[in-house]
C-alpha cells in the first residue's frame, strides 16, 4: 500500500514551502516533491524586494501581513530571512500622479506605513537621485529586501521540524485519480497518496496542470537581472527604487553591489521552455539596464558591470496568480502564476492556501479574486489605480 499523507505539494519554491509550513503547523501530514532542490526555481533567483506598494486592497493587505512576518521572522517562522529594511521609493510619471496619490491613500487606509513625499525629500533620502522629471514620490520606510534562499530554506526547515517530509530531486511525473477525486502522485522513485494535491510548481504550473488535463494560462518567461559594483563614494546601501518612468527597479546587494531588473509588461512575451533557456545575462540587457539606472541615479555612471543571470517569471494574462481548486470537489488545487511579484507575498500565500485547502470558513484572505474562472468570465484582476504591472 502507498504511504498516505493529508496533503501532497508539488514544488518547493516559496509558495510550496510556506504552504507546507502552515499545513504542518495545523497538524497535517505533508509531503513535498521537488524535482530539483529547495528554491531552485524562481524563488532562489528572486530579487526578493519586500514592498507594500500594490494597487488593490487584497494584495496590499497580503504584502503588509507578509512584511510583519519578515520583520519577526525568527518568531513567526524560525530561522533567518535576511530581511534588510532600507526603505522603498516609488517614482512615477507626472501623468500618473493621481494614481500614485490614490494608491497611497488606499495603502494608508489598510495600515501600510507609506507617504507621498516631494522630489526634494526623495533626494534627501537618496542623495544623487535624479528628480527633475518628478512631481512626487512614494516612500515606505519599513520596506526593503530579503535573502531568497535563506527565506525559502527557513520555511522548509520549519515545516520539516513540524513533520513535513521533503522528497528532493524527485519530479512528479504522474497524478492519479480515483473517479473524480485525486488519489496520489508518482515520482520515478515512489508513489504516495493523499486526498489533497497542491500544484505549486511556479513556471511549471501549466505543465503540472496539464497532467490532469487542465489548461491554465501560466507562461514561463525569461527575465534578467544585472549587478553593478558601486563606486566607493556610494558605499552605503541605498533604498530600493521602483522607477516606473524608466521601467526599472534596483536595490542594494551585499558586496557594494546594486542589482537591477525591469518592470516591463513586454517580459510576458519572452516565453521559453522552462527547462531549457539561457541562464546567462545578455550583454545588451546589461548595457540597457545600466543606462536606465544611471538616468535615475547618475552617480552610478562610475559603477562597473558585475554580471547577472536570467531566471523565470510564471506570468498569467493579468499578472496575478491562480489560487483555486482546479477541478471542483476533486482535491486538486493550484497556487502558481505569481507573475514576478510573488516572493514578498509568500508568507501570506502560504496562509491563504493552507486555509483554502483546509476549507476554513472565515479565512484571513479570501482567494476568490484569484480563481481560474476569472479569465473565462472576463473578470481579470485590475488594480483600482494601476499605472504599471506593480500588482
Ligand atoms: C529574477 C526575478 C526577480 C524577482 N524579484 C521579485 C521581487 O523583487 N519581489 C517579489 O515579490 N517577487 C519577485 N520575483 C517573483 C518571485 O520570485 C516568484 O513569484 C516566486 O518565487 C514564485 O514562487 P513559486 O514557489 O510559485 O515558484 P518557484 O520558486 O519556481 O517554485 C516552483 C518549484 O516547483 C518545482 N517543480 C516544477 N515541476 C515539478 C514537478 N513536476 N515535480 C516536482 N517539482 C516540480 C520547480 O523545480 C520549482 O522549484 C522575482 C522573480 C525572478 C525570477
Amino acid at each position: 500500500m502507498n504511504k498516505q499523507y493529508d496533503v501532497i505539494i508539488i514544488g518547493a519554491g516559496i509558495m510550496g514551502c510556506s504552504t507546507a509550513f502552515q499545513l504542518a503547523k495545523r497538524g497535517l501530514k505533508v509531503a513535498v516533491f521537488e524535482k530539483q532542490a529547495i528554491g531552485a526555481g524562481s524563488s532562489g533567483k528572486s530579487s526578493a524586494i519586500i514592498r507594500q506598494h500594490y494597487s488593490n486592497k487584497l494584495t496590499a493587505r497580503m504584502a503588509l501581513h507578509s512584511l510583519r512576518v519578515f520583520q519577526n521572522f525568527e518568531d513567526e517562522v524560525g530561522g533567518e530571512s535576511g530581511f534588510t529594511q532600507n526603505g522603498f521609493l516609488v517614482v512615477s510619471a507626472a501623468k500618473d500622479h493621481e494614481g500614485l496619490q490614490a494608491n497611497i491613500a488606499m495603502q494608508q487606509e489598510i495600515g501600510v506605513n507609506t507617504q507621498l513625499i516631494s522630489p526634494q525629500e526623495a533626494q534627501a533620502l537618496m542623495p544623487g537621485l535624479e528628480i527633475s522629471d518628478l512631481k512626487a514620490a512614494a516612500y515606505e520606510p519599513e520596506s526593503g529586501y530579503a535573502d531568497p534562499n535563506l527565506t525559502v530554506n527557513a520555511f522548509a526547515n520549519s515545516a520539516k521540524v513540524l513533520g513535513a517530509e521533503f522528497f528532493l530531486e524527485e519530479e512528479v511525473i504522474g497524478i492519479r485519480f480515483d473517479g473524480d477525486k485525486v488519489l496520489g502522485v508518482d515520482s520515478p522513485k515512489r508513489s504516495v497518496d493523499a486526498p489533497i494535491i497542491l500544484n505549486s510548481a511556479g513556471p511549471w504550473g501549466a505543465r503540472v496542470a496539464a497532467m490532469v488535463g487542465i489548461d491554465v494560462p501560466i507562461d514561463p518567461c525569461r527575465v534578467q537581472v544585472a549587478f553593478f559594483g558601486r563606486p566607493n563614494a556610494l558605499a552605503a546601501d541605498h533604498p530600493v527604487v521602483a522607477d516606473f518612468i524608466h521601467s526599472t527597479y534596483f536595490r542594494a546587494e551585499t558586496g557594494q553591489l546594486t542589482l537591477a531588473g525591469l518592470i516591463d509588461p513586454s517580459e510576458a512575451e519572452a516565453i521559453v521552455p522552462p527547462d531549457d533557456f539561457l541562464e546567462n545575462v545578455d550583454q545588451d540587457f546589461t548595457l540597457d539596464i545600466g543606462e536606465r539606472v544611471i538616468k535615475r541615479y547618475p552617480p552610478m555612471e562610475q559603477s562597473s558591470s558585475r554580471g547577472g543571470y536570467a531566471s523565470l517569471y510564471a506570468i498569467t494574462p493579468d499578472w496575478h496568480p491562480i489560487i483555486d481548486e482546479l477541478i471542483p470537489e476533486s482535491g486538486f488545487f493550484i497556487s502558481a502564476g505569481f507573475s514576478g511579484h510573488g516572493f514578498k507575498l509568500g508568507p501570506s500565500v502560504g496562509l491563504m492556501t493552507a486555509e483554502l485547502l483546509t476549507a476554513k470558513s472565515d479565512p484571513l484572505f479570501d482567494p476568490s479574486l484569484f480563481r481560474l474562472a476569472r479569465f473565462a468570465e472576463g473578470k481579470e484582476v485590475v488594480g483600482q489605480y494601476e499605472y504599471s504591472i506593480a500588482g
